[in-house]
């Protein structure tokens, strides 16, 4: 046993082609915490989440990040979905020829080590899909061939449930989601917490309203690649009212 936390990330810094984008962010999230992550585009909320899930596009060049006490700083994306590390997000593109549920099955395996039967997972599948209030006929369709940016995160948030991670971590910036697709996220995210009250998130967004519906235990502010405050839902809402103007550095003259 460890009394580390969860989720933590030590003094981080990122680049990529040679600029760097992070420069010293960390955090600590612990068990059944959900932290969101704010700030004005081009603040490195994506390359923080993608470096957290090991995307070779980005340059980790110090600091460390720890899951349940391991360092995990160099670890391969595979590995760190196995230890329960949730990717979703790694597979934005349409995947021909693989259904959502091959590809669920795949995932799991990958996860787990051990492969359900095709029946007991479509099982899990429909369970958690009437609890997620989808259409059964989902399933079979081929991976985001068409999708909805809703249908997409019902797809995430699918893979979130079936996959029983024990962090997950959502980037909610750049697809451009609609109220329906916000109200999938929030709603599936508590739908997953009934079944698993500590599992950890770190929920990257620009969405005053996802957080409103999600209700954050911490909330952070990253400008320009560093985290310039923490709070909770007040900052939030600070930041809604005030914009992020307030935090950014003045122009020099
Ligand atoms: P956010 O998600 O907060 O909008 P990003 O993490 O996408 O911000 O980008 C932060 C900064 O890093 C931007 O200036 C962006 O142009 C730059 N950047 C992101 N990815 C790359 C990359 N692969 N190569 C070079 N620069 C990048
Ligand atoms: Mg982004």
């Amino acid at each position: 046993m460890s009394d580390a936390p969860l989720f933590e990330i030590e003094d981080l810094h990122v680049s990529a082609d040679g600029n760097e984008i992070l420069k010293g962010v960390s955090l600590s999230i612990g068990v059944g915490e959900i932290h969101a992550l704010m700030g004005p585009n081009g603040s490195g909320k994506s390359t923080l989440a993608s470096s957290l899930l090991g995307s070779p596009e980005y340059q980790i060049t110090s600091g460390r990040i720890r899951f349940k006490g391991d360092d995990i700083t160099d670890w391969g994306p595979d590995d760190r979905g196995k230890s329960g590390l949730f990717l979703a997000f790694q597979y934005p593109q349409a995947i021909p020829g693989v259904s959502v549920i091959n590809f669920l099955r795949q995932a799991l395996s990958a996860r787990k080590g051990f492969d359900l039967s095709v029946l007991e997972l479509r099982l899990a599948i429909m369970e958690w899909m009437e609890r997620l209030d989808m259409d059964p006929a989902f399933a079979d369709r081929y991976l985001n061939e068409g999708f909805s940016g809703g249908e997409k995160k019902r797809n995430e948030i699918l893979q979130m449930a079936i996959l029983e991670p024990e962090m997950a971590i959502l980037d909610e910036t750049d697809s451009g989601l609609d109220i329906d697709a916000l109200r999938v996220v929030a709603e599936g995210v508590r739908e997953v917490q009934k079944d698993r009250p500590e599992l950890g998130l770190l929920v990257v967004t620009h969405y005053q309203r996802l957080l409103d519906e999600l209700q954050p235990t911490h909330v952070h502010l990253l400008i320009d690649g560093r985290i310039e405050a923490s709070g909770g839902m007040e900052l939030a809402t600070k930041l809604e009212t005030e914009g992020y103007e307030a935090w950014r550095l003045p122009v020099a003259p």
